[in-house]
């Protein structure tokens, strides 16, 4: 059976491996899917033994999708401008990586929640690696503007600056949390980490437009403290970055095997899962 996996320090938490193998039952794939624990200082090495031992691809999350960007042979064009890349096809050509997390973002954003990003004022919260990766993407549904807000401004006007060049008409921008002051936006993505530690970045009131969605790529049983505080500040909806995830792996079972799944019926059972504790 060809084998696959997801590398990751931690990564006994990840739902990857139920995500694919619920994929590959669905297309009749004949693939074994499982999770690698990588020492931090072991990356390459864990992965040359897997490669080694006839693994066919891995996909890569924290904190090694800068190591498997430098790692890679060869970068699709969405991995390229991330920097960043969470997916890896081991061929006899050498190793292709891609990411496929803003795919699965847009995916998720357009197909699953009805969320049309052309013509849309976007807000992107944070500046760190999912920032960067779902950028190319979010751009390339072409939105009015796209404004990346950040705690460090610098690191916002950074990314602001490196995808100046595929904005194609779209207004890109960026700025701290006080200078959004007064300004109203169709979607707010929450691509901070400060969910993780149940906290929420500094936003001033009045942010969300009529029938605005806010989006928090951070999932988990019910709703997160910002998911709660934009149904307070007006949002009209509000979605978790579950669907993200699951989008993001059917992009990367796409690449490996050429078949695209149906991504619903898995959301919809992980979604019970997590809403069953
Ligand atoms: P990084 O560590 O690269 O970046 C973290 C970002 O969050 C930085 O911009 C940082 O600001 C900001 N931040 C952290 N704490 C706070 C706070 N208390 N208030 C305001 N801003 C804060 O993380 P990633 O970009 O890799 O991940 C971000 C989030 O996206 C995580 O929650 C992750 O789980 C989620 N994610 C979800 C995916 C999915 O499939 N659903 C896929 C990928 C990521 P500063 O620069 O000032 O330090």
């Amino acid at each position: 059976m060809d084998r696959y996996a997801v590398i990751g320090n931690p990564i006994a938490h990840s739902k990857s491996p139920q995500i694919h193998t619920a994929f590959a039952r669905q297309t009749g794939q004949q693939l074994r899917y499982e999770a690698l624990l990588a020492p931090l200082d072991g990356f390459a090495d864990t992965v040359a033994r897997f490669r080694a031992e006839g693994g066919r691809g891995l996909n890569v999350t924290v904190p090694f999708k800068l190591e498997a960007f430098a790692l890679a042979d060869r970068h699709t064009a969405r991995a390229q401008a991330a920097g960043a890349v969470n997916t890896l096809a081991f061929g006899a050509d050498g190793i292709l990586g891609d990411n496929t997390d803003g795919a699965g973002l847009v995916r998720d954003l357009e197909a699953n929640l009805g969320c049309a990003l052309g013509g849309r004022h976007i807000l992107l919260l944070g500046a760190g690696g999912a920032t960067r990766g779902v950028l190319l993407p979010l751009l390339a549904g072409r939105p009015a503007s796209l404004t990346i807000a950040n705690r460090s401004v610098g690191k916002a006007e950074a990314l602001a600056a490196l995808f100046a060049a595929h904005a194609d008409g779209s207004a890109l921008a960026a700025c701290g949390f006080d200078a959004l002051a007064g300004r109203r936006f169709d979607l707010v993505i929450n691509a901070t980490s400060a969910s993780l530690a149940d906290e929420l970045p500094p936003l001033p009131p009045g942010l969300y437009t009529a029938g605005a969605l806010a989006y928090d790529m951070m999932y988990g049983r019910g709703h997160t403290r910002f998911m709660q505080a934009a149904l307070a500040d007006g949002a009209a909806r509000v979605a978790d970055g579950l669907g993200m995830l699951v989008e993001q792996a059917a992009e990367s079972f796409a690449l490996w095997r050429g078949v695209r799944p149906d991504s619903a019926p898995v959301l919809a059972a992980l979604r019970r899962q997590l809403d069953a504790g």
